[in-house]
Formats: structure tokens, C-alpha cells, sequence
């Protein structure tokens, strides 16, 4: 046989370790995601606040710088002195007097320049230096200049490219202080200031604009600026500084703390996944152990039940694949004996050993399962002949097993079963079960397969079985009655009851519904009736003993003595006329309850029989510790009477009896010589069809006529 395809083991629940550590390291990353988007912002926000304070500071220390010279301009501007001075015819002295040379060395403006009103130079000082500011300045100027002259405009203002300086220019038309004529062009002063390095170093100073500085390049890209442009758009330069970046700054001193917060977040997610994957395995580990613990049999390390069944579902559900399961049930024989016997310890010796012989001798088999008590199963996949299997398995386990000192030998019996499509495993075990039953039914030590036919069986015991029970209830069961006579003079000292039966097919023999009522639980029920209809029959006949016969398993109801004592009582029957008779089977089977029942009955006055001496067991200790009144020498004894051998026996066993004083009654004496030989061996008492069979009480009042008619 191949071996089964195992699937993979189902784990429940091992996906909620896995997870749970997927879901915290989301929300961990998650956290740690949104913390690092706070950290950044704050910076960005912290430098963006104060690029923007710079910015502006920048910008209005400019416009300071532009209104402190556009003020300049006008105080200049709007003079007597100044106005008059230009309109005489020549104003150049008093323009150097008072401006030029003033530019040389002055905080206000570092050069000016003077223009009539279509913009030509009368005088210009840069530095307390003559300049042709107007060629200097360019075109531009000249525009700023014009358009200066007339009043009612502001001061014109703009920034202009000084040789290699940028200057701010602040122009204003110059005229009386007071009644100036807005309708008229006048002559413009212009200042200039120059912004040299000096300058942005004040400014800087001033504002807090560290590392400010003029360039004509463009500014790098992480630098502040303010751009200056020519009246045209033209660009003249930067004024340009770093930006201070306090966020960086103070993100830059934090940067090691968050760090280190990140490494050691960082060794936290994998200490937890770390843990969590060692968890997980752990779990599956577990759940790996629980599950083979839960299909397998502690005891012996196989399959246990539930194991067994898993596997034939598994196999027998693939379908299609497999072409079939053999199941092998296999029943050890006798093993409760010798458990009971020398312990559970060696029991379980026995049964390990047992396993291995099983494992050992079908190696490929794919299957080896404990059921449970004494019970084991083989399965595999159809292909080898399962007779054989079964052969094999039964010569295994007849070898004596050897447990410590002891050789305890064992036998088994076997059923199985070869499924078929689309049969389930409850259906395969169901008949390799069967065929079970029916070898330990019929003999054990075999091997059976199941037929359809076992099912059939079971199915009519069924059916007998129902109409047992109805004919136990509406007491249409009967009773045949055989006299029991002297074996000397041949008078019917009494007579055995015996259970009859007609089911619905026919009659039915003891042999075959007594077991079953046994079986059935209806044994007490019967033998009830039995004993009823017994009494009542024996009742009318004064000097007559009544043998009943006493099932083991009613022998030993805790309420058998009781329910006996109780209908003699009802039936106002005499005890003493009353003998049971009990087979030996049940003294050594449970002789303590066997014991009880016997000695409260014969306290009453009853007598105990054993029946079927010589049959079975034929314990001679049995006799004489129950204290039977009298010992029925079994059939087999008596035919055996033919051979010399078979006599001595006989002989033996009226001896025995003798010795131990109890009278002997032998059973089934069908001839006249086996009726001599009894009678001269020393049996007092004769039962059979020479003396007569078991009758109806109407057959047995025409019979009891007759020996009256005969006498
Ligand atoms: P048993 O107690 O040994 O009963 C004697 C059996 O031997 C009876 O079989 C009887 O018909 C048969 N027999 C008697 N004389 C002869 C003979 O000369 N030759 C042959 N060949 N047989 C003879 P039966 O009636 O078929 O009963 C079979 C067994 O069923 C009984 O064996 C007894 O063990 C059991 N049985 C019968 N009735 C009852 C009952 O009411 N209760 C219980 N518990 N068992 C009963
Ligand atoms: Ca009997
Ligand atoms: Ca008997």
C-alpha cells in the first residue's frame, strides 16, 4: 500500500500573532511618521518666520534709508538761498560751497547733482569731487530728473548704477520756500547715496542682519535678498544675506536626541517583531503539538480515533486520485483478562507492544491507529490483497509478547472493510465493525471481510430482536417443561423449565434467543416471565421440584434476589421447591456479585444448581466456595460415555461430586444405557429424551397420565 497524502495542518488562530505585530508597526511607523512630519514643520515654520522678519527688515531699513535721503532732498530743496543761488547767472561756486564739497565727507548722501529742467547738468559732485553725474547716471536719470522740475510730484526716488555702486537717488525741484509756481519748470537737485559696504555693514548692524552684504551676482539659492532695479526693470544688483534658520538651528541641536529617539524606536519595532515572529512560531508550534496530541494515542504514539478519522475523511473526500481505503479493525482476545490479572502497567506494556508489532509488520502501511481500550485499526490505500493484511497482522499478534519475565500470549480478531466511491469513513468504519462484531459473535482468533449479508444479518437480528421484546410483553413467550427423574426408579422427581419461543418466522431455539434477550437487555424481563409462568405451573403439582435456569447476567442485577424472593411471595410458592440453576461461566467472571445473589437466596431456603458441569471450566474450587446443592453433569460428558476414556471422565467427575457431597443430575440421557451407566456410577437424578423431552404443560399433564396409567 502507497502511503496517504498528508495535508498541511490547519492551525486556527495563528494569523492573530502576525497580525497584531503588522498592525502595531503601522501605527507605530504611522506615529513615528506624523512626529518626524511635526519635527520638520516646526523647522521649516521656524525659519520661514524668520526669513520673513529679515526680509522685512531688510526692506525698511531701506526705505529709512530712502526716506532719511528724499528728506534730505526736500529740506535742500525748498530753500530761498538754493532757489536764488541758481537763478543767478552763476551757481556753480555756491552749488560746490554747499553741496559739492559737503558730499566729500557726509552721512546724508555721497554726491548731487543739479539739472535745469530739461535735465542738462549745471553742476555734479560724487565724494566732494566734480562728476558728470548725468552721463554717469544715464538717460534714466535725466527722465527722473525732468520730471522732477515740476512741482505738485513728490520727490522722484530710485536706485541707479554709480560707477561700481548702486546708489539711491532722491531728486526735487529747488525753489522759493514759499509761493513756488506749480505751472513752472525749476532747476532739481538731486542727492545721492551711495550703498557701499560701510553702509550695508551699518545697516546690517542695525537690523540684525548678519552676514548682509551688496553683490551683483545672483544670490545662492539658500540666501535672502532684496533685488534693486534701474527705473527700466533693469536689475542692479542684491542686496543680499543667510538666512539665520533658527528651526534648523535649534532642529540641528535636537538632531541627536531624535536620533537617538529613532534608534531606539527603530530597536523597539524589531525587539517586537523579533518577539512577535519568536511568538508566532511558538503559537504555530503549539497549535502544531495540540493538533498531533489530539489525532494521536499517548499510550502507544499512534493515530488515536479521532486521528484514524481525520486521515480516511481526508483520503476518502480526495476523490477522484485514490482508488480506494482498506480499514482493518483489529479486537485484541483476552487482553482485559490479563490486564485485570497484572495490571494496568503491564497492560500497557502489552499494548505499546502490540503497536510496534502492528507498525513492524506492515511497515508500508499507511495507517496504524489505536481506537481506544484493546481496539486498533490498519488502513491504506486499496492494492494489496486485504486478507492477507489481515493474515499477516493476526500470525503477528498470536506470537507470545514477552512484557518484563512474563510471555503473555494474546490472540485477535479482525474485521474489515474496502470502501467504495463515494463512501464516507463513518460508513467504512461502520463495516469493518460489523465484520468485528460477527467474528467475536462467531469465535474469535479470525479474520472476517464485510458482505452485505452481515448487514442483512444484523438487520434480522434487529427485526427477531422487536418481536422478542413483544412477545416478552404480551407473554406470549411459553415454557416447555422436561421432567427431571430418579435415576433409580425412574419417578419425575421435578422438572426444568425451559424458555420457548415462535417469532413470526417460526420457532426460534434458546440457543439462539437467549443470547440475544441477553444482549438486548431483556434477559430479566424473560426470565421474569419464565419464572412466573414456572411457578404457577409447578404450583398445581404438589411434589414436584421447579429448575429454573438464571442467565449470569440476571444472576448479577443488584435486584435479582429481591424480585425473585418478591414473586415467590406474590405466588405463594414454597422456596424450597424452587432450584436455580446457574452455569459456572459466571462464578469466575464476577464471582463476588455471583456470591452475594447465591448466598442471600439460599438463606431463603432456595437451591442453587450449577449447570452444564463438565462443559466448560469444571472448577472444583467454584463448588466448593459457592456451596451448590446440586452439580447437572453436562451432555458432552455423557455422550462422551462411549469410550473408555470418555467413561473414566464421567466416573471422575460423579466421584468428585460425591466427595463433596452434592447430589449430581446427568443431562441428556437419550438411551437406556447411557441411563445404566449413570445410574450405576451413582448420578441420583436423570434429565432427557429417554425419560422425556421438554413439553407444554398440556403435553406434559398427558405425560404425566400416561406414567400414572403405567404404575
Ligand atoms: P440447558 O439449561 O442445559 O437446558 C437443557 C437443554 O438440553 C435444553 O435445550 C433441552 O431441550 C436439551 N435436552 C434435554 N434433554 C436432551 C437430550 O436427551 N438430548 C438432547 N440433544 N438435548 C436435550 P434447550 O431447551 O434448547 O435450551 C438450551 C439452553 O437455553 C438451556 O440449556 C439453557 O441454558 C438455555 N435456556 C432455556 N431456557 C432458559 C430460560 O428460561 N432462561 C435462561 N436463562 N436460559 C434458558
Ligand atoms: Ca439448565
Ligand atoms: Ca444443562
Amino acid at each position: 500500500m502507497k502511503t496517504f497524502r498528508k495535508r498541511p495542518d490547519r492551525l486556527p488562530r495563528a494569523w492573530i500573532v502576525p497580525a497584531a505585530i503588522a498592525i502595531f508597526l503601522v501605527v507605530a511607523l504611522f506615529l513615528s511618521f506624523l512626529m518626524a512630519r511635526v519635527v520638520l514643520t516646526m523647522r521649516d515654520t521656524g525659519n520661514q518666520i524668520d526669513n520673513l522678519r529679515a526680509t522685512n527688515a531688510a526692506h525698511a531699513a531701506l526705505v529709512a534709508a530712502e526716506k532719511r535721503l528724499v528728506g534730505t532732498v526736500h529740506d535742500n530743496a525748498a530753500w530761498n538761498s538754493a532757489f536764488k543761488a541758481l537763478e543767478a547767472s552763476d551757481p556753480q561756486p555756491w552749488i560746490e560751497e554747499n553741496w559739492g564739497s559737503v558730499s566729500a565727507d557726509y552721512p546724508l548722501y555721497d554726491g548731487v547733482a543739479v539739472t535745469d529742467p530739461q535735465g542738462r547738468l549745471i553742476a555734479g559732485y560724487l565724494k566732494g569731487e566734480p562728476a558728470d553725474l548725468v552721463s554717469i547716471m544715464g538717460p534714466e536719470f535725466v527722465a527722473q530728473a525732468v520730471a522732477a522740475a515740476h512741482l505738485g510730484r513728490s520727490a522722484k526716488r530710485h536706485e541707479f548704477r554709480v560707477k561700481d555702486d548702486i546708489a539711491l537717488v532722491a531728486s526735487e525741484a529747488v525753489r522759493p520756500e514759499q509761493d513756488a509756481d506749480p505751472a513752472r519748470a525749476y532747476n532739481v537737485l538731486t542727492f545721492l547715496k551711495l550703498l557701499t559696504p560701510a553702509t550695508v555693514d551699518s545697516v546690517a548692524g542695525d537690523y540684525q542682519l548678519a552676514g548682509l552684504r551688496l553683490t551683483a551676482d545672483e544670490p545662492a539659492k539658500d540666501e535672502l535678498f532684496l533685488k534693486f532695479t534701474d527705473p527700466k526693470g533693469a536689475t542692479l544688483g542684491y542686496l543680499a544675506w543667510p538666512g539665520r534658520n533658527p528651526g534648523t538651528r535649534v532642529f540641528e541641536e535636537v538632531k541627536p536626541i531624535l536620533t537617538g529617539a529613532a534608534i531606539v524606536l527603530f530597536l523597539l519595532l524589531a525587539a517586537v517583531l523579533l518577539a512577535g515572529f519568536a511568538e508566532s512560531r511558538e503559537l504555530r508550534r503549539l497549535a502544531a503539538a495540540a493538533d498531533h496530541e489530539a489525532r494521536h494515542d499517548s499510550l502507544s504514539g499512534l493515530l488515536n480515533r479521532s486521528g484514524l478519522m481525520r486521515a480516511l475523511e481526508e483520503t476518502l473526500s480526495s476523490g477522484g486520485q485514490v482508488p480506494g481505503l482498506t480499514l482493518h479493525l483489529i479486537d485484541l482476545d483476552g487482553f482485559k483478562a490479563i490486564n485485570d490479572a497484572w495490571g494496568h502497567s503491564v497492560g500497557d506494556q502489552l499494548i505499546r507492544a502490540v503497536a510496534a508489532r502492528l507498525t513492524g509488520c506492515h511497515p508500508d502501511l499507511a495507517l496504524v491507529a489505536r481506537l481506544g481500550g484493546d481496539e486498533f485499526a490498519l488502513a491504506g490505500e486499496r492494492g494489496t490483497d486485504p486478507k492477507q493484511v489481515a493474515d499477516t497482522a493476526l500470525a503477528a499478534l498470536v506470537q507470545p509478547f514477552r512484557i518484563g519475565d512474563r510471555l503473555i500470549e494474546l490472540g485477535a480478531s479482525i474485521g474489515y472493510a474496502t470502501s467504495e466511491p463515494a463512501m464516507d469513513a463513518f460508513e467504512l468504519i461502520r463495516r469493518a465493525d460489523v465484520a468485528l462484531y460477527r467474528v467475536k459473535e462467531t469465535g474469535k482468533g479470525r479474520a472476517l471481510a464485510y458482505t452485505r449479508s452481515l448487514d442483512r444479518d444484523r438487520e434480522d437480528v434487529a427485526l427477531l430482536e422487536d418481536q422478542l421484546r413483544r412477545a416478552i410483553d404480551e407473554r406470549t413467550l411459553e415454557v416447555a417443561f422436561q421432567p427431571v427423574v430418579s435415576a433409580q426408579t425412574g419417578a419425575v422427581s421435578g422438572v426444568e423449565a425451559l424458555a420457548r419461543w415462535t417469532a413470526d418466522r417460526g420457532p426460534v431455539r434458546p440457543d439462539i434467543f437467549i443470547p440475544l434477550a441477553e444482549k438486548a437487555g431483556l434477559i430479566d424481563k424473560l426470565g421474569a416471565v419464565v419464572m412466573e409462568k414456572a411457578i404457577r405451573f409447578a404450583k398445581a403439582r404438589p411434589g414436584i421440584e421447579l429448575s429454573v435456569n438464571v442467565s449470569p447476567l440476571q444472576l448479577c442485577a443488584s435486584d435479582f434476589p429481591e424480585s425473585v424472593l418478591s414473586m415467590l411471595e406474590r405466588e405463594a410458592f414454597d422456596p424450597g421447591k424452587l432450584i436455580l440453576e446457574v452455569t459456572e461461566g459466571v462464578l469466575i467472571a464476577s464471582p463476588d456479585l455471583a456470591q452475594r445473589a447465591i448466598q442471600q437466596l439460599r438463606a431463603r431456603g432456595i437451591r442453587f444448581a450449577l449447570d452444564d458441569f463438565g462443559s466448560g471450566y469444571a472448577s472444583i474450587g467454584a463448588l466448593r466456595t459457592f456451596g451448590f446443592d446440586r452439580m447437572k453433569i453436562d451432555r458432552s460428558l455423557v455422550t462422551a460415555c462411549q469410550s473408555e476414556s470418555g467413561l473414566e471422565v464421567f466416573k471422575a467427575t460423579v466421584a468428585l461430586a460425591s466427595a463433596l457431597s452434592i447430589p449430581v443430575t446427568a443431562e441428556g440421557i437419550e438411551t437406556p444405557e447411557q441411563a445404566r451407566i449413570v445410574r450405576e456410577t451413582g448420578c441420583q437424578l436423570l434429565q432427557g429424551y429417554l425419560a422425556g423431552r421438554p413439553m407444554s404443560p398440556l403435553e406434559f399433564e398427558a405425560y404425566q397420565s400416561s406414567l400414572a396409567g403405567a404404575a
